[in-house]
């Protein structure tokens, strides 16, 4: 059975990676998978401890693109906004602590 697009009717050539509804060109947003803070901050610690020097090429190498519907796309930047705040939130977490800690201990 050809898959046909879920928007538009037309021959399908690719499908969305999260919901696998078929799509056409016209319709397919490519994009970077989302990617969890959790996951972003093991590939960084993993990168920067192996091979500091490639962890912005590994970074934008190992996230690639892939295709979203028009639905699941706006899903997926809801979720990455979220993702982000909970990165940006253990990050300032991280940095208080890193800061904080030897303040505290010369302070007594
Ligand atoms: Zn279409
Ligand atoms: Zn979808």
């Amino acid at each position: 059975m050809a898959t046909t697009c879920a928007t538009c009717g037309t021959a399908a050539t690719t499908n969305c990676s999260l919901c696998r509804q078929g799509l056409c060109q016209e319709h397919a947003n490519r994009w970077h998978p989302l990617i969890t803070a959790r996951q972003l901050a093991t590939t960084i610690f993993n990168t920067a401890v192996k091979t500091p020097n490639l962890l912005s090429d590994i970074l934008l190498k190992e996230v690639g693109q892939v295709d979203y519907c028009p639905d699941c796309r706006e899903l997926i930047a809801e979720r990455r906004q979220s993702e982000q705040i909970k990165f940006l939130l253990c990050a300032l977490l991280l940095m208080a602590m890193v800061i904080g800690l030897p303040t505290l201990l010369l302070l007594h």
